[in-house]
């Protein structure tokens, strides 16, 4: 695998390690990680940074008893750690768990298209979406933020070229057509925070059909 060339723009880094983003990009976000070198050192930075911050504000006063029970914390064994997910064939480690160990339960979503969805909250939905070799999407806008993953093979759009591992963050602004790569079909991960709205006319009827 070539290294992913669209990473995790900044303020979405900085607010995944704060805790502040919605579940669905929060999946993304860590599965990007553990696809690329440049984001995960990124990201044990703003680790770093958070502990320094902690760090300084280490100067309180601290009472004896406080202390005490510190350490004695401190001698206490460890409680057992979760054994850490696996990823499994395309899905790397943060998604493998999310998706059914005999496959995605697909739905068609017309033109050779599907999708899996995977998670969906108050906060948004996240779902897989399989586009056939050298297919467009239904052109679609959205209301809120898109953030879409690919897991293989690659697709297209006015925002450039995305492979394994490339992420693209597009807002409510952009009306893009994302046609998948010729060589195979195209699995990404999308995690939305707001019903998509398709604009062509056969996708916005079928809409209710399959909870687009
Ligand atoms: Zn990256």
């Amino acid at each position: 695998m070539t290294a992913p060339q669209h990473h995790i723009p900044e303020p979405m880094m900085a607010a995944y390690v704060a805790g502040n983003l919605p579940q669905p990009f929060a999946v993304v976000v860590a599965t990007h990680i553990s696809m690329c070198d440049e984001c995960r050192a990124r990201h044990e930075t703003h680790l770093a940074l958070g502990g320094a911050v902690l760090e300084s504000l280490e100067d309180a006063p601290v009472s004896d008893a406080m202390r005490a029970g510190l350490f004695a914390m401190l001698d206490e064994p460890a409680p057992e750690e979760p054994a850490a997910p696996k990823p499994r064939g395309i899905y790397p480690a943060p998604l493998a768990d999310m998706v059914p160990g005999d496959g995605p339960r697909w739905r068609s979503i017309g033109m050779g298209a599907r999708q899996s969805i995977l998670w969906r909250g108050k906060e948004g939905s996240l779902r897989l979406l399989y586009i056939p070799a050298g297919q467009a999407v239904p052109d679609h806008s959205h209301n809120g933020l898109e953030l879409t993953l690919v897991l293989q093979g690659s697709f297209s759009d006015e925002g450039g070229r995305f492979g394994v591992g490339d992420v693209e963050v597009a807002d409510e602004a952009v009306e893009h057509t994302p046609l998948a790569g010729i060589d195979s079909p195209c699995i990404c991960l999308a995690a939305t925070d707001a019903p998509l709205r398709f604009s062509g006319m056969i996708p916005r009827l079928l809409q209710p059909v399959f909870r687009i």
